[in-house]
């Protein structure tokens, strides 16, 4: 193989190392935020039960009045009995009394409940913390790989754009060299940075392939004899059908 097919298959190496580096960072911020997703339902649940808390804890509060205005009732009629002389009168009076007594008992009961139910649902909530944080500290392990495979892409791609100029140095040696020697390969490297900028293909595609059966090895399409018999003679050929540079291993 000539020498400056092995180098401009050097150079396309660097490039596709490049933005195989590129693409696996632009897939960072969509990984990040499904990390983030995996614990988004433990936080709702936990939202949920600390709502259900605060409601509940409100209705023990709630009792506390409603047992003030009974028990302010029950001093009323007690100041009043102390006043009545009649039997009668005294016994009605006490009766009230009585009622009052069975009403606070029966909200204390009901207050009881209410504070029987917030302790269950503060039980419920210190579980829904626990798996809040279990999720968390699970998507914190996704996120620092993904922080570190960030930190990796970027060194690397700044390694391998730093060494490019050489690359591409010795590619132009390689391709004057050829020249000097009557090859036909005076623009491959604009061809090839051409190609490289295209659209047409994905950037993570090689656009310098070898012959496969007398076939590009990109597009598959049969190269015509005469483009296969230049290949042959290490002559700078583009595959007529996707514009590739062929090359014969
Ligand atoms: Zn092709």
């Amino acid at each position: 193989m000539e020498i400056w097919i092995e180098k401009l298959l050097e150079l396309q190496e660097l490039d596709l190392r490049v933005s195989k580096m590129h693409a696996q960072l632009a897939e960072v911020p969509q990984l990040r935020s499904q990390a983030e997703l995996q614990y988004r339902n433990e936080a709702l649940a936990l939202v949920d039960a600390q709502e259900e808390l605060k409601v509940a804890e409100v209705e023990v509060k709630s009792f506390d009045s409603e047992i003030a205005v009974l028990q302010a009732r029950k001093r009323d009629f007690q100041s009043k009995s102390a006043l009545i002389k009649n039997n009668d009168e005294y016994r009605a009076a006490l009766l009230q009394i009585e009622m009052v007594n069975q009403a606070i008992a029966s909200v204390e009961e009901r207050q009881l409940e209410a504070m029987f139910k917030v302790d269950q649902l503060k039980e419920k909530v210190s579980l829904r913390e626990k798996d809040f944080l279990a999720g968390k500290a699970r998507a914190q392990v996704v996120l620092e790989d993904l922080e570190t495979r960030r930190k990796n892409c970027e060194r690397l791609i700044s390694e391998l754009n730093e060494s490019r100029p050489g690359v591409v140095a010795e590619l132009e040696d390689a391709v004057r060299q050829a020249v000097s020697n009557g090859g036909e390969c005076g623009n491959c490297v604009s061809v090839y940075t051409r190609l490289r900028s295209s659209k047409t293909y994905s950037s993570l595609t090689p656009c310098v392939v070898p012959l496969e059966d007398g076939a590009c090895g990109r597009c598959h399409l049969k190269v015509p004899a005469q483009q296969r018999s230049d290949v042959l003679k290490s002559k700078l050929v583009l595959c007529p059908s996707c514009g590739a540079i062929v090359y014969q291993e």
